[in-house]
């Protein structure tokens, strides 16, 4: 199947404007420095706040 009509470059640039990714954000751990998403606990230690940390596995294979 073809498109009955040739989409011109305007309409096709216009409709892709809405497509772009946004980038991940993310902050540091303030207990080891580590990239963690912002509100979840840290995958290297499991600080989440000073009164909040969650057990992590620290067996290493
Ligand atoms: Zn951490």
């Amino acid at each position: 199947m073809l498109p009955v009509q040739r989409i011109s470059k305007s309409r096709k640039r216009k409709r892709r404007s809405h497509q772009a990714l946004t980038p991940i954000q993310y902050v540091r751990c303030a207990q080891c420095g580590n990239a963690k998403l912002p509100h979840a606990a840290c995958s290297n230690c499991g600080f989440v706040n000073p009164r909040l940390s969650i057990e992590v596995d620290t067996e290493q294979a």
